[in-house]
Order: C-alpha cells, then structure tokens, then sequence
C-alpha cells in the first residue's frame, strides 16, 4: 500500500530528500523556489514522454530520461552514463496518472489500425509488432510501477538516492509517495 504526500511547503519534503537534489527538485517544481544556476547536473530524472508534462527546473539542473511510463528498464545505459560520467548521484523517478502505458491491450487495436493509418505499416507487422512490445511497456498501475522501478534501481545502483514520485496531470504538481 502506499499513499500519495503533497507539498505545500518545505517541511513537507520527506527529509531524507529535503536539500538533495531530489528535494530542490520538489521546492522548484511545486513551490516556486528561485532559480540558482548550476554548472553541471545535479541528478537524473526519469519521466513518461507523455505531453502533458513539463517540469519547471533551472537550466543545467538535471539529466532527463523521458520514456513510457517513466519506464528505465531499457534506458540502463544511459542512467548509468547520467551517474558515471555525469557525476549525478540522485534519481527521481516521475510517473504520472493517467498514463497511456497503463492497460495497453484496451488500446490494441487503435494501435494496429494508427500504424497502418498513420506510418503506412502492413497490418500483418503492426499487429505482430504490438505483442511483441506491448508486454515489455505495460506498466500495469503508475504508483505501483514506479515503486517496483525504484527498488530496482537501489538495487542496480546501491550509492544512489532514488525516489519514486507521481506527477498528477489534473494540477500540474509532484507528489511524494509514501510506500507503508
Ligand atoms: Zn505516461
């Protein structure tokens, strides 16, 4: 189970976040923080590519990993560019409600008949292509997704500071996740 923690002001933060990177992520997003300027990026955020979504951040402030239900199993190399090369030692991990990466088989044949539609597929691929990829995007529930991505990625990256956060479309707002 799980609950979701808004943040109306810096106490809010959950304090292992609070003057992290994760945490100036949330004051600048969420609560207005002014703009400093950095030189290098301070962590990496992994989010959904849907359009909805825009993170109101200081230039320079963060790598961004945008895919399907801010889904970083098949970016891993990049992630671990962001921390190797990049120097950044924090993930945020952005999922969203109302994500088209939840239930994909409900949007199966919208796909098919879109790819032959839009992109001039034969059918015989389009149909082939959705069962070959949809059971590797399928993220089943946003929260409970990103909760599982980031216990992966504590795994994968132990040194690193990773927290699963839902951005909900309605306000534009980042929320906490509170995993009980
Ligand atoms: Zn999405």
């Amino acid at each position: 189970m799980y609950r979701l923690v808004s943040i109306s002001s810096k106490e809010d933060i959950f304090p292992e976040l609070r003057d992290m990177p994760i945490g100036l992520l949330l004051e600048y997003h969420n609560l207005n923080r002014e703009y400093e300027s950095y030189t290098q990026a301070q962590l990496l955020i992994g989010m959904c590519m849907d359009n909805r979504k825009h993170l109101l951040i200081p230039d320079n402030f963060a790598f961004i990993i945008r895919a399907g239900g801010a889904n970083l199993r098949y970016s891993e190399f990049k992630v671990s560019y962001a921390i190797a090369v990049g120097g950044v030692k924090s993930i945020a991990l952005i999922g969203h409600n109302q994500c088209g990466m939840v239930n994909l088989v409900a949007r199966k044949n919208i796909f098919i008949n879109g790819l032959v539609e839009n992109a001039g597929w034969d059918r015989e691929w389009a149909e082939e292509h959705f069962n070959q990829f949809a059971p590797m995007f399928e993220i089943g529930n946003e929260v409970d997704f990103v909760l599982s991505e980031a216990k992966r990625l504590r795994l994968r990256y132990p040194k690193i500071q990773v927290a699963p956060l839902l951005y909900k479309v309605e306000d534009n707002l980042l929320y906490q996740i509170k995993e009980s």
